[in-house]
């Protein structure tokens, strides 16, 4: 695929893509598959489902003497998803104590103002590093999806899809290590596990040895609900999302929830961890081959186009989506000597040493 096409083709993901109708893709899901039904996962806790675009969109709630929602979807996820759900189980959004946005993205904080305009006393939290992204729209757009836009000329387009919801301010933050009180016998810790964002928070029930980690792990790219993939990898901080994996690999967990992979158990958790750090290989493979073999250096747009030769099942109009990770490579590629950033024209490109 020539630069172009490439950039054309973001233009095309951003447009049919990060954000699409929740709705409209309902269909595609294998038949008897329950979508607004919350799923008990084990005594109070449920898992909330809906679709974004082919892609599965997961939240949870934990329902004892307080009420916490893990993620609120996008805009649109309260009304259609979350509070059909809840009546379900007999409670109303006011009810909810404390909705936990698990990081800054559209398809998790979305639903932050629709909550908030129907339960204006539910709290509204999130991580400390993920708080500003989180609390605008515009900001999420210009710092977190287009960072890269002036001087590397890859991004996606410059205003906030109405997915991503309305601005709205956080109640409180978290730094990790907080524990929320349920039930006055159960309780969740509040791990930070930065790498996908600075500031993305997991829910470790230690007393059920299950985690719900959202976003915080990739394995090789984001599925389709229906199976194959849908996205590559987005983790950004490639030594925090080691060390966030080490610190999942040892949390004694038998099942991991996270809001677009299919529910893990046993060995499936390690395997997903031991395919996430063999990507993390990949990528630093791949990233210092392709420029040893160009001495003119490649730019960001020509280094995803190599990363998704190494991984084929990637949809070709999401590979833009890999900008994240190509760039935390480099980073740390940098810091480490062994390629060098060229600022002399735009977009800039990368040498090896
Ligand atoms: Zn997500």
């Amino acid at each position: 695929m020539r630069r172009r096409d490439l950039l054309e083709g973001s233009v095309a993901a951003a447009a049919a893509g990060v954000f699409p109708d929740t709705l409209s893709h309902r269909s595609s899901l294998p038949p008897g598959t329950p979508i607004g039904e919350p799923v008990e996962l084990y005594p109070e806790a449920y898992q909330i489902r809906s679709l974004l675009g082919k892609r599965n969109l997961l939240q949870y709630l934990l329902v004892g003497d307080a009420v916490v929602l893990f993620d609120t979807g996008i805009a649109l996820t309260p009304q259609t998803t979350i509070f059909p759900c809840m009546k379900k189980l007999g409670l109303r959004p006011e009810q909810i104590t404390l909705a936990v946005n698990s990081h800054a993205d559209g398809d998790h904080q979305g639903g932050n103002f629709a909550l908030k305009q129907a339960s204006p006393r539910t709290l509204l939290a999130c991580g400390v590093g993920d708080q500003a992204m989180i609390e605008d729209p515009q900001v999420l757009w210009d710092f977190r999806y287009n960072f890269l836009q002036s001087d590397y000329g890859v991004g996606i387009e410059p205003t906030p899809s109405p997915d991503a919801g309305k601005a709205q301010k956080i109640d409180l933050c978290f730094l990790g290590n907080e524990r929320i009180r349920v039930r006055k016998d159960w309780e969740v810790e509040v791990l930070h596990v930065p790498g996908h964002s600075r500031g993305q928070l997991t829910f470790y029930d230690r007393q059920h040895r299950t985690a719900f980690v959202a976003d915080a792990v990739h394995g090789r790219g984001c599925p389709k609900a229906a199976g194959g993939m849908a996205l590559p990898v987005t983790y950004y901080y490639v030594d925090v999302y080691l060390s966030t994996l080490n610190l999942l690999a040892n949390l004694e967990i038998d099942t991991l929830y996270t809001a677009h992979w299919p529910i893990m158990r046993g060995g499936e958790i390690q395997d997903f961890l031991a395919a996430s750090r063999q990507t993390v290989q990949i990528f630093d493979e791949v990233l210092l081959a392709s420029l040893r073999r160009q001495a003119s250096g490649l730019t960001m747009a020509e280094l995803i186009e190599a990363i998704g030769g190494a991984f084929s099942d990637w949809p070709k109009d999401t590979l833009i989506f890999s900008m994240f990770s190509v760039k935390g490579h480099l980073d740390r590629l940098e810091e480490w000597g062994k390629v060098r950033l060229v600022r002399d024209t735009r977009p800039f490109r990368w040498i090896a040493a």
